[in-house]
């Protein structure tokens, strides 16, 4: 008889799958084996995704020393084969480039890449950017987060500027020593790729027109195994699965595996995109992103009313579920629904003891009983909005709601 293994299906598609390559597809086709396994079915709902074909790149100091710098290329981001003098921006605001007009023969080192700083270099022509990443200590550039991905389209808009991360161990010596030039090369074909949704629905017995949607991202970083995010919150949505097809739900729902999430919550505005027909029927979200791991603590995060957060805790002190609570925009795959006006409430379970978003994202800090706890707990919740006979909240945000999320989409700006 099957039993469903939450654990060891975080161990399945524990290996990196960054979105749009072939392991991400091979995770999605271990998730929709598991729906089958446990008597259900699922589909793969493809959308596209940028991406680059990467050629080849360089950086070194060229004057007054020679050095040879470690350097990651963001994807789309263009080509380059220039020597360029080199600026520190320390905050990359108006402040750090008093009396600059042009910096179209500069590469620009910055601290950390935000719109604004985008926006300032891109009015001032920037020939490239080098952004400073991880410790000085940090050996491997896995450790120092330094992983490949595209940059965000939002950039773009502003200019196409060949970006890179630079190790903070090479950007302080090239500081220390008084670099002045560099050579810098970048040779890659930009273009798009193909990426994937891993959908499943249950449809309601007794209100089928009215949908809740349980969302978790399955796609990791290009260095990063990423079991803990987010192979726990997809082995969540499953467990999930799992229970609601023994025990039909009253509305229905929708299953989603989201793709791509780490490169801008791609699958879940893929999936919003494909089934614009249904969203006026979409009236809730739950979302898992980074369940399981032995130390804690729990946490909820809330976006939508005062009365959505009410029920959050109210229903945690019945359920004597000890969590943290975090209210507003969640930035993850129920921030697109919150965006279209669906309450969301997201189930995850957290430690500062551990990392995301590189090599070290592994089994380590994961058991199986708290992983259990947070799927259990999950299915109460989610049962009693799924099957209440007036759903807790009615659809929309409040203002502040609304402001945050046009700050969080930028477009504030
Ligand atoms: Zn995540």
């Amino acid at each position: 008889m099957y039993v469903y293994e939450p654990l060891k299906f975080v161990e399945s598609i524990a290996f990196p799958r960054f979105g749009g390559t072939a392991e991400e597809k091979r995770a999605a086709e271990i998730i929709k084996a598991e729906t089958e396994k446990m008597g259900g079915c699922s589909v793969l709902e493809e959308f596209t995704v940028p991406a680059s074909e990467y050629k080849s790149h360089c950086a070194k100091v060229i004057a007054p020393f020679e050095m040879d710098l470690n350097v990651v290329p963001f994807q789309c981001c263009g080509t380059i084969n220039k020597d360029l003098k080199v600026m520190y921006a320390e905050r990359c605001v108006e402040m750090d480039l008093i009396g600059i007009k042009d910096l179209s023969d500069t590469v620009v080192i910055i601290n950390q890449l935000n719109i604004d700083a985008y926006k300032l270099l891109a009015k001032l022509n920037a020939a490239a950017i080098f952004v400073v990443m991880g410790k000085y200590y940090h050996e491997t550039n896995a450790d120092a987060g330094m992983y490949e991905r595209p940059a965000r389209e939002k950039y773009l808009e502003y200019a196409t500027i060949p970006t890179f991360f630079i190790h903070a161990r090479e950007a302080t010596d090239l500081l220390r020593n008084g670099a002045e030039m560099l050579h810098v090369e970048l040779d890659q074909v930009d273009g798009t790729t193909t990426s994937q949704n891993v959908v499943a629905t249950i449809e309601g017995t007794e209100m089928p027109e009215e949908h809740i949607v349980v969302t978790g991202h399955y796609d990791s970083l290009t260095l990063a195994p990423g079991a803990w995010d987010n192979a726990t919150g997809s082995a969540a949505v499953m467990g999930i699965y799992n229970y609601f097809l023994a025990n039909k739900p009253k509305r229905t729902m929708h299953f989603i595996w989201c793709g791509t999430e780490e490169q801008g919550l791609l699958g879940s505005k893929g999936w919003i995109e494909k089934h614009e027909d249904i969203m006026d029927k979409v009236k809730f979200c739950f979302n898992f992103d980074m369940c399981g791991t032995i130390l804690g603590p729990n946490n909820v995060f809330v976006t939508g009313t005062k009365e959505l957060e009410d029920f959050a805790e109210l229903f945690c002190k019945e359920q004597g579920y000890s969590a943290q609570f975090r209210k507003g925009v969640h930035s993850s795959d129920s921030a697109p629904f919150a965006d279209k006006g669906v309450p969301g409430i997201g189930l995850s379970r957290g430690t500062q003891t551990s990392e995301i978003h590189t090599s070290r994202d592994t089994m380590f800090p994961l058991g199986e009983k708290q992983l259990k706890m947070n799927i259990d707990f999950a299915n109460k919740m989610i049962s009693r909005v799924v099957n209440s006979a007036v759903l807790p909240v009615e659809k929309g945000m409040p203002d502040n709601i609304k402001k945050e999320l046009d700050k969080y989409f930028q477009r504030d700006k």
